[in-house]
This record gives C-alpha cells, structure tokens and sequence, in this order.
C-alpha cells in the first residue's frame, strides 16, 4: 500500500478556491492522492471537507483552481462521467428497491447485460457479508448493513475513485469501529483509490495511509497518520488530533527546556515558546527524585482503563493531565493530594501559540 503520492496520480487538485458569497469555504487548496491511496479529510467541523470531496465528485464547481482525474481536467465534466462512485451520509439507499436490486442499480442504468450485473451482485454480496439478506428492503436493514450495502452499490460499477463523506457517522461507536476496521481490510483487498471525509481523529488514524488536516478552507497539514500525529506542523494540529498540555519553554542558546528536558529550538525566544506535550508524554516521579522535575500536586486518578488517567496541578498552577501505566501507577501508590515530580520524555515547541 502506497504511503506517499508515488506512481499514478489518480486525483490532482490545483489552487482550489470556493465561496459562497462573501465566506470562503475552500481556499487556495493543492491535493494529490496517488492510485490506490485511501486518504481522509479531518477537520472540524465547516473547514471545507465536504465542499472539496464535492468538488471531486463533480457535484460542486470551483471558484478557481483546476481538479485532475487520471490526468484528466475534470472541470466541467459532469459527476457521471467521472469515473467515482460515492456514499454521502444523505445519499440513502433507495427505499423501493432490495438490498439486490440497490446493489446492480448503477449497473442496469449502463445497460450492463443481465448475466454480468447477476455475477458482478453476486461478487459484492459475498465481498461485503450481505449473504441472507439480498431479499430485504433498506428499512429492514440495521445502520451498519445499510452503510455496508451503499458501499457495496458505489463499488458496483469498479469505479477508479471512491468518495465517502463521513460514511459511519450516524451509526454508534461499537458499529463504527467495526466498520471501519472492515473499510481498511477492504481497501488492502481491493485496493480502490479512496477519499474520506471525517471530523472524528481517531477514525481518520486509524484508517487512512495519509491523512489531510483541514482548517477554514486550508489544508494544514498533510501525512501519514504517524507524521501528523507525531510531527504536526502547528499549534491547530497538534490540538486536533488529541489532548495536549501546554507549558512555558525556557529558551537559552537556541535550546527550550522543560522540566529537566531540552530540546534544539532555534530562532525561538523564551517570550514565545510554548512547549506542547500530550498526557502519554509525560512521566510522573516521586517528589524530589529529580531536582529539575515540574513540582505537582495530584488532584484526580482515574484508574479505569489500560492507562491510567491522571489531573494534576502544577506548584505554577497550571492543570496538566497525565496517561501513565497501570504498573507506574501502582508503584506510585499515587492518590489525590500527592505531591509529585513531572518530566516530559518528549515536546513540541511552536511560537504561534495564538490558536
Ligand atoms: P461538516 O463536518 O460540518 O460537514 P465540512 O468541513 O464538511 O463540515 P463544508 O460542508 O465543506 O464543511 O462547509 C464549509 C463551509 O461552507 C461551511 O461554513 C458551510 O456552511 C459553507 N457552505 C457549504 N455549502 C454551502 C452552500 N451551498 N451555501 C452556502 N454556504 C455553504
């Protein structure tokens, strides 16, 4: 599976611009996803997600900017003739029709001969589990299967392209999981070039070979889900993808230190850094066992989990949360109102502090 936009670009998105009226839903974006990716668009919600996957699928025009298909300009071309197949969360199955009949729609609508739409449904069914119940209508289908069939109807066609917008989001957290384990597993098999859109990080690291973070109709970063997670590239992404404590940096030639760890820092001044640890990130020691430790007050454990979640307080005042392990935990003996060391193994140091 390619991690990188190597080989054949299947889809190229030059200086894409989009408003709508005075609002700038898309601005100025550069995109490639080579064939075969499976890449996510994650932001929040209104940075512009949709508007581009609609922009790919041909059902939105841009303001400016060009958008390629298999090295083709696309712009103008109508959505049918693109090559995509899509599932949008409100592009519901038809109701009239059976699970078979939804599936072999796109089929018949290209004259598809009937012997090849039969084998081809046949293929799907199986592919995607939905033997026993190819008779049923979409209302006697749970949310998982539906989603399932709308996929397996999109894929019918073996389109080059497929554009999913927020595919699972309507269904709840133990179905979502499962399916999205499933969309990856399904992607490796078949290897279709894919674009998703979600605002749920978790989903989008989980699954996607690279992933796209966008913010008021720019893209921030793009990457693997290792490089943006590990490496972000700003103060909006390291907040978007997880819980992160911000300290004040010491700045002393050209290095920016916190609680006993220091890190290159050049051009940063200690006016401006701003250190940026998550909860994972940080250790907790006895009181004094390190002189340069961050002092801490524990105010709250919550020993629930595989990881064990712990709010402290910083002789500063600052609120700090901390993930350590069951085994650190209870070789601490850590309870409420222990005074405590703190020390990052690792930091992030950003100026822009601002967001
Ligand atoms: P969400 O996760 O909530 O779907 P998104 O990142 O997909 O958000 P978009 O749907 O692309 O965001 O919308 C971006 C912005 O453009 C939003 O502020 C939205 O209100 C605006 N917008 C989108 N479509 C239109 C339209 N047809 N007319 C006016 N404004 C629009």
């Amino acid at each position: 599976m390619s991690t990188t936009a190597v080989g054949v670009t299947d889809i190229a998105i030059r200086g894409v611009s989009r408003a709508f009226g005075e609002f700038k839903a898309l601005r100025d974006v550069d995109l490639e996803v080579a064939s075969g990716e499976l890449v996510a668009l994650l932001g929040p919600s209104g940075s512009g997600k949709t508007t581009l996957l609609r922009i790919i699928a041909g059902l939105e025009k841009q303001d400016a900017g060009s958008v390629m298909i298999a090295g083709q300009e696309s712009t103008g071309l109508a959505s049918r003739s693109r090559d995509i197949g899509f599932v949008f969360q409100h592009y519901a199955l038809f109701k009239h029709m059976s699970v078979r009949q939804n599936i072999g729609f796109a089929l018949k609508m290209r004259k598809t001969p009937k012997a090849r739409i039969d084998a081809r449904v046949d293929e799907l069914i199986s592919l995607f589990r939905l033997d026993g119940l190819t008779a049923r209508y979409p209302d006697e289908l749970s949310g998982g299967q539906r989603q399932r069939v709308a996929l397996a109807r999109a894929l019918a066609f073996e389109p080059r392209i497929l554009l999913l917008d927020e595919p699972f989001g309507a269904l709840d957290a133990r179905v979502r999981q499962e399916l999205r384990r499933w969309l990856r597993r399904l992607h490796d098999d078949i290897g279709v070039t894919t674009v998703f859109v979600t605002h749920d990080q978790e989903e989008a690291l989980e699954v996607a070979d690279r992933v796209v973070v966008m913010n008021e109709g720019r893209i921030e970063q793009i990457g693997t889900p290792e490089e943006v997670f590990s490496n972000p590239a700003n103060v909006f992404v390291m907040k978007f993808l997880g819980n992160v404590n911000v300290f004040h940096a010491r700045v002393e030639h050209g290095k920016a230190s916190v609680g006993g760890l220091a890190i290159e820092a050049p051009g940063s001044t200690s006016d401006s850094a701003r250190a940026y640890i998550r909860p994972h990130e940080m250790d907790i020691h006895r009181a004094g066992q390190h002189a340069d430790d961050i002092p801490a007050t524990v105010a709250f454990v919550n020993p629930v989990g595989a990881n064990v979640k712990v709010e402290l307080l910083t002789d500063a005042g600052d609120v700090v949360f901390v993930e350590i392990t069951r085994g650190s935990y209870l070789e601490l003996g850590l309870e409420r109102d222990m005074a405590v060391g703190l020390r990052p193994r690792v930091f992030n140091i950003f100026d822009d502090y601002s967001i």
